[in-house]
């Protein structure tokens, strides 16, 4: 065990957490133990605590200091059953989920088909919407769009258009119904939401075609309260600038429908053994390496909105947070950076100098545990997709997400890839970090962004739509 020191040649290192990484199954052991013994690790299920606790014991056996469980509270949501059927013109029942923080409903109401949802059917049908069901498909870049239209916004758009309720119809076939939070943050939707799978979209959709009114009863049971969920932090404490951090993290709870294997098991189980590896093989470095797997990011990023809002004081010590959400699935594994130029030159320089083959890109978006630290200006990026995928989230978020979609090899190259690019951010010199923290006013400029503003705007509408409610 040696210190790192900046000016070191990472060929030692590399060797170590290579060698060490790709003949190890301790990934794939945990992934086992978090997903078949464990089940979803959603919110609320017992699952979820052993989960908590089993993780917990893992980053204490790998030598990690400090290791503890993080509580918070928050609004959970426990699914009962959801039956839809058509009462017009036909008679048929079909198989449907309700989505996570869905009130419970008992209404009948026609059938409006949104197609995949893009955001001039909404705006141009505002009227005919009202008191409908709307259906629109998870299609994430709808017809006519460039930019990703995310299933809270369709929802979010039926809310604001008066719709009655929503269904949420899978693009992919074979692959059921589709789950996915509807809240805003960690609250209930307005109107009930559920999902359908890619079939029976469709032919919904050809019954709207064939006759122009279907009419649909839709019943739900769902119920919601408040409970209490952990993050489980560990951390390799710094020798040099212990106050000083960079943080890994991926989310452990997945959807109470299936394993969560791939969304976010296999992340969190890459983050696990990254800090196994380096424990391992390095021990020591000049910055606290800190280790966060979250709870409760499905149905709001709850545990780590949670984390930065309690460490806020702290945040200008948070050096760097590499979100790695589902890492151990993501086809072309490469480094996003939520826009920071300044630190791609660096990370570039990196990528020339290693042998794994991944790239580098800029981009935005809400939807994993980077959000709140990015909205308070630390500097932020992910594991994720380079060049993007526009295909959507295939598995997950469907009961087909099971360890079976998940390999060996690809649990390697994700802890690997984290390992091996950790240690060349704790060997960025102190006075030499070429990113800090961004101001509000920073933030707010920079998701100012063209593809964004439309989203946000939006958001806030539907915003002050459910605080208008609430008063
Ligand atoms: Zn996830």
């Amino acid at each position: 065990m040696s210190d790192i020191r900046r000016d070191d040649s990472f060929l030692d290192i590399d060797q170590k957490l290579n060698g060490d990484g790709y003949s190890s199954f301790e990934a794939m052991d945990n992934l086992k133990v978090l997903c078949d013994d464990f089940g979803s690790r959603f919110g609320g299920t017992e699952g979820e605590k052993l989960a908590a606790d089993f993780i917990a014991k893992k980053l204490t056996d790998y030598g990690l200091e400090n290791v503890h469980l993080e509580a918070f509270e928050y609004l959970s949501w426990i699914r009962g059953t959801a039956k839809l059927e058509i009462t017009h013109p036909i008679q048929k029942t079909l198989d449907c989920i309700s989505l996570p923080h869905s009130p419970a409903t008992d209404i009948t109401a026609e059938l409006f088909d949104a197609g995949e949802g893009a955001v001039s059917t909404f705006e141009d049908n505002a009227e005919a919407m009202k008191n409908t069901i709307v259906m629109a498909s998870s299609e994430t870049f709808p017809a006519g769009s460039k930019r990703w239209v995310h299933r809270g916004e369709k929802y979010g758009r039926s809310v604001l258009n008066g719709a009655s309720a929503f269904i949420f119809m899978n693009h992919y076939p074979a692959y059921g119904p589709a789950t996915g939070g509807i809240g805003l943050s960690n609250e209930l939707g307005h109107i009930p939401a559920i999902s359908v799978s890619y079939e029976d979209g469709s032919f919904l959709r050809r019954l709207v075609k064939k006759h122009g009114k279907v009419t649909l009863k839709l019943k739900t049971t769902d119920t919601s309260e408040p409970k209490t969920s952990w993050n489980v932090i560990g951390d390799i404490t710094g020798s040099a600038y212990p106050e000083q951090v960079i943080m890994l993290g991926s989310h452990y709870d997945g959807h109470d429908i299936s394993q969560g294997a791939q969304d976010p098991a296999s992340g969190t189980v890459s983050v696990m053994e990254a800090a196994r590896l380096l424990k391992t093989h390095v021990g020591s470095f000049p910055y606290t390496l800190r280790f966060a797997l979250w709870g409760v990011e499905e149905i709001g990023l709850v545990g780590s909105r949670f984390h930065a809002d309690v460490h806020e004081g702290n945040l200008d010590n948070l050096k760097f947070y590499f979100n790695m959400d589902g890492a151990g699935s993501v086809k072309n594994k490469g480094v996003v950076l939520n826009e920071w130029p300044d630190m791609e030159a660096l990370v570039k320089s990196w990528q020339d100098g290693m042998t794994f083959d991944f790239k580098t890109d800029q981009s935005v978006n809400a939807f994993s545990d980077h959000y709140p630290f990015l909205l308070k200006g630390v500097p932020t990026g992910g594991l994720e997709s380079v060049p993007k995928g526009t295909g959507g989230r295939g598995y997950g978020h469907t009961r087909y997400d099971t360890l079976d979609k998940v390999s060996v090899r690809e649990l390697q190259d994700a802890s690997v890839l984290a390992a091996m690019l950790t240690v060349r951010f704790a060997s960025i010199p102190v006075d030499a970090w070429p990113v800090a923290r961004r101001s509000q006013e920073a933030v707010q400029e920079m998701l100012n962004l063209p593809e964004n503003v439309e989203t946000m705007e939006i958001m806030a509408k539907v915003r002050a739509f459910y605080e208008a409610q609430n008063s």
